[in-house]
């Protein structure tokens, strides 16, 4: 599903140029469940805007099921994002003045689909993530756990093959934090690939897959505990 070869990344700010990523190979396959480690500063969110087309890489090659991802147009990166990505951040980014319904319909506003099949789509969703009698709440009236199954709920939305999520359960407490993990390992069984990026050691132990970056390179890659 997604081969990276060689990536490197750096960013450059007035005389400054920061190495951030420096050569990085990585296969993962269909339906695998990663998670991303590494210090603060270790390039973990770097690598996943790389994987979800929100940013490009300088040197090495990306392939995004057999597609190569490089120098993407912004409407293409848009239709690429649309087709196969899904992403999930630790602070939610859910529109405030927006319920949680319409929250999670924003993907097909997006998409051209008119707004009574949208929403009855979206209440689908949010049913799943238990969260139905929640359609007409606002964010602010949500806790920290219903924002971030909303957030995964607009995620689905768009039927991604990839799940990226950058430190999704960092902004939760640990019961909560589960909760989210068994909700993405649900997911992840029903076969869409999740990648996620955590600092956690606890969190990162619920997955099929730890990848550790050091130093701009994966240091370990260990599968189902092994070195892979
Ligand atoms: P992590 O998610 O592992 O904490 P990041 O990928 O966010 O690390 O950042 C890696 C390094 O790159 C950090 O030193 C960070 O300050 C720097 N960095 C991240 N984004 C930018 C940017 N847009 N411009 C300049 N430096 C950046
Ligand atoms: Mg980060």
């Amino acid at each position: 599903m997604i081969r990276l070869n060689g990536i490197n990344k750096s960013y450059i700010t007035g005389n400054n140029k920061l190495h951030v990523l420096k050569g990085i190979d990585l296969h993962i396959k269909a339906g695998e469940f990663v998670s991303i480690m590494g210090s603060s500063g270790s390039g973990k969110s770097t690598l996943l805007n790389l994987l979800g087309i929100l940013d490009e890489y300088d040197a090495g090659e990306y392939f995004l099921d057999n597609t190569l991802i490089r120098n993407q147009s912004e409407t293409k990166a848009a239709g690429l994002r649309n087709q196969y990505i899904g992403f999930v951040f630790q602070s939610f980014n859910l529109i405030s003045f927006k319920n949680a319904m319409e929250n999670v319909a924003l993907p097909l506003y997006y998409q051209n689909v008119n707004r009574k099949k949208r929403n009855r789509i979206a209440m689908d969703y949010l049913e799943r993530m238990g969260l139905a009698e929640w359609a007409e709440h606002m964010p602010n009236e949500l806790s920290g756990g219903q924002k971030q199954r909303i957030a995964i709920a607009r995620a689905l939305i768009s039927k991604p093959k990839v799940l990226l999520a950058d430190e999704p359960t960092g902004a939760l407490d640990t019961t909560t934090s589960y909760e989210v993990m068994q909700i993405l390992k649900e997911i992840n069984s029903e076969g869409i690939t999740i990648i996620i990026v955590t600092h956690e050691n606890d969190i990162s132990h619920m997955t099929n897959r730890i990848i550790h970056l050091k130093d701009g390179l994966i240091e370990h890659d260990l599968v189902n505990g092994k070195t892979g």
